[in-house]
């Protein structure tokens, strides 16, 4: 197993933070992350699990051993007339992962189509698209924990997912590798073309299949959202936030224009709208700008994690004083 020492991150991450990891390895077999185990409590380092590094700041210098566990197989674990739940290796890239379902007529994730990352990282955030989140093709995630090699096997009752959140992201942040998740499928076709981009293509081209709702999505993120290999950026870098209905009424009085969705718990106004209502579309902080047409996307020229996180803090301060809500940040610091 090569474990490379001052490794250099910059590729491996999609703000291309020139991020160096004091120790670096790709396992791909179960024996290979407890080579890499063994080597972390002979020196005493933390272990940190990387993904495609699409939802993370990376610190400049990264202490420990970081691992990127490869495994990327794909089993069917048992399938009706109706429905198939496969097993899929953390290591399998997410969009080819949908890809591969489509062509296999498994439907669920095709709204999900042209997200970065890996299956691995799928559960962490619980990510979500177009009216879709993944939890609801979820069975389990397996994994094990960090600190002694122990298996787990959590149904995703279990993961505490909600918006953008699940327990990895919680209590189990740091502690666990996920190794596979395992999906139920169906074989019916049940499109949500709910959302207004989707809807209103559906409105031009008539009802679309699964296939071809994964191609609107991916037409529409390449209109809209800049590719990470162009200009470096993590997606969307604050949630959008949820506001009581008191807030959102005096809001709405004061901005009879400002979009929003109701929640079980109140109201969704997007990030985005707000970032832009203060005029901070396509303005630089330094190096890191706000993407002149996603406001929810901070593009990085070069800086480090520091510059990033003060750019977003400046952010953050301008639509509290603006406001008054507090946009919580969606990547992770990975230090
Ligand atoms: P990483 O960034 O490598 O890691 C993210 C977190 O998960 C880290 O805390 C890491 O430690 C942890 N992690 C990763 N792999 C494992 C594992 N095997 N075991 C345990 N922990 C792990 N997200 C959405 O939800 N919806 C979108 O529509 C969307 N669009 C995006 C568009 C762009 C252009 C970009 C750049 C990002 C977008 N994202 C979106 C965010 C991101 O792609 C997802 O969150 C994705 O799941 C992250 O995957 P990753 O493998 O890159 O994870
Ligand atoms: P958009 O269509 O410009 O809409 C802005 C926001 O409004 C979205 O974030 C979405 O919330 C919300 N929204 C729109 N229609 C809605 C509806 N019918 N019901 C409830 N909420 C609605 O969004 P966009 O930026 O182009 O992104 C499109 C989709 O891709 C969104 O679902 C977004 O989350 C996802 N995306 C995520 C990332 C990321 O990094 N997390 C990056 C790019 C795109 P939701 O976010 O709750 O869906």
């Amino acid at each position: 197993m090569n474990i490379e020492s001052s490794s250099p991150l910059k590729l491996f991450n999609t703000l291309a933070i020139d991020a160096v990891a004091e120790y670096f390895a790709q396992p791909v077999t179960m024996g290979e992350v407890a080579e890499c185990l063994q080597f972390a409590r002979e020196k005493m380092l933390s272990v940190k699990v990387l993904g495609g590094g699409s939802n993370v700041v990376m610190a400049d210098h990264i202490s420990g051993l970081v691992l990127k566990y490869r495994a990327r197989e794909c089993e069917v674990l048992h399938q009706t007339e109706s429905e198939v739940t496969v097993k899929v290796g953390a290591g399998y890239d997410w969009h080819q992962f949908v890809l591969e379902c489509l062509s296999r007529g498994w439907f669920g994730l095709e709204n999900l189509a042209y997200i970065p990352g890996t299956v691995g990282a799928a559960p962490v955030q619980n990510i979500g698209a177009y009216g879709v989140e993944v939890k609801k093709s979820i069975k389990s995630v397996n994994g094990i924990f960090l600190s002694d090699g122990r298996n787990f096997c959590m149904p995703a009752q279990q993961c505490g997912f909600g918006y953008r959140e699940s327990c990895f992201k919680g209590e189990l942040e740091g502690k666990v590798l996920i190794t596979s998740v395992e999906f139920t499928l169906s074989k019916i076709a049940d499109v949500q073309i709910g959302y207004a981009p989707l809807d209103r293509l559906a409105k031009e081209r008539g009802v679309p299949t699964p296939a071809q709702v994964a191609e609107w999505v991916i037409e529409v993120r390449k209109s809209k959202l800049p590719s990470p290999a162009e200009l470096p950026n993590a997606g969307s870098f604050f949630k959008n936030p949820v506001v009581t209905s008191e807030e959102y009424l005096n809001l709405l009085a004061e901005y009879p224009e400002m979009p929003s969705y109701e929640q079980s718990d109140g109201f969704k106004i997007p990030a985005g709208w707000l970032i832009d209502k203060l005029g901070l579309k396509g303005v630089s902080f330094g190096v890191v700008k706000v993407h002149e047409f996603q406001a929810l996307v901070l593009v990085n020229d070069g800086g480090s994690a520091e510059e990033v996180l003060k750019a977003a803090q400046s952010i953050r301060s301008a639509v509290v004083k603006g406001f008054g809500i507090e946009l919580e940040q969606e990547p992770r610091l990975f230090n």
